[in-house]
């Protein structure tokens, strides 16, 4: 689905004084291949470069050099109408995804918000079905379409991010933090959710965490990442069962 070669990113930051400006390099070589209807874990600590990559897939950040080829064609070069239906088939979930969301705004309204930068995919008078449709896929009451994001828990807030990530039918669902900021119990209903929608739906997801025991039961591979590089990369069972890098190890232990 999806094959990444030695992507790397310099952001510009500016230094003291005029004319310091220097590169920081967030991304130093990055690459992996993720197969159709299969889990990437991505995990590191904080600053490793993971949300970086996940803008750079999404296109939300430009390169400074490398491939992300998506059915044959580079994602970092996709234009018009090529990069419109890329738009459709990727989608992401953030850890906070109503943080920043007018507290006004409806349910309802929040997950049409993909079919209404996509009007042609569905004629508006569908989309209040749709969307009790897709409430009713992540475990929730379609009577909650109306209500507002505060009247939800944190756990259900998550869901909604997701039953949003799916409006458009997506193929490929990049969750960064998705599950960070909950509870470890709502945390493995998350994942637990994450995981029948791949299962029922053949989707693939790139599931982003500095937890690395988070995905064990989620991810088929795990990628471990350290100041923008991957030190480690390998199906989980056999990274779990025998971490060859010293970091991974410390990763383990950590949240052990
Ligand atoms: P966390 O676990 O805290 O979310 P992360 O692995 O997602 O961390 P990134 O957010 O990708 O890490 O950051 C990687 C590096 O790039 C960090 O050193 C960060 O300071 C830097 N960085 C991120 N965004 C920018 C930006 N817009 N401008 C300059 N530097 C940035
Ligand atoms: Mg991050």
């Amino acid at each position: 689905l999806l094959e990444v070669r030695d992507l790397c990113k310099d952001y510009h930051v500016a230094g003291r004084g005029f004319g310091s400006a220097r590169a920081m390099r967030a991304l130093n070589g990055v690459g992996f291949t993720l197969m159709p209807g299969t889990v990437l874990g991505v995990v590191g600590e904080s600053g490793s470069g993971k949300s970086t990559l996940a803008r750079v897939l999404m296109r939300l950040e430009s390169v400074t050099s490398g491939q992300a080829l998506y059915g044959g064609q580079d994602i970092l070069k996709l234009q018009g109408s090529a990069l419109n239906r890329f738009r459709r088939e990727v989608q992401m979930v953030f850890q906070d995804p109503f943080g920043s969301l007018n507290p006004t705004m409806e349910i309802e309204r929040i997950i049409c918000e993909p079919l209404a930068l996509h009007p042609d995919i569905l004629p508006r008078r569908q989309w209040r079905d749709r969307a009790a449709e897709l409430l009713e896929m992540v475990g929730l009451e379609p009577a909650h379409l109306s209500r507002l994001p505060h009247q939800f828990s944190g756990g259900q807030r998550q869901r909604i991010a997701i039953a949003r990530a799916l409006a458009l039918n997506p193929r490929l669902i990049i969750c960064d933090e998705a599950v960070s900021a909950l509870d470890v119990s709502i945390q493995a209903q998350v994942i637990e959710l994450l995981a029948d929608l791949r299962r029922k739906l053949g989707l693939s997801f790139i599931f982003i965490t500095h937890d690395l025991p988070v995905v064990r039961s989620f991810a088929d591979d795990i990628l471990v990442m350290k100041g923008g590089a991957v030190v480690e990369a390998g199906d989980t069972d056999t990274l779990f069962a025998n971490p060859s890098h010293p970091y991974t190890r410390d990763l383990l232990s950590a949240s052990a």
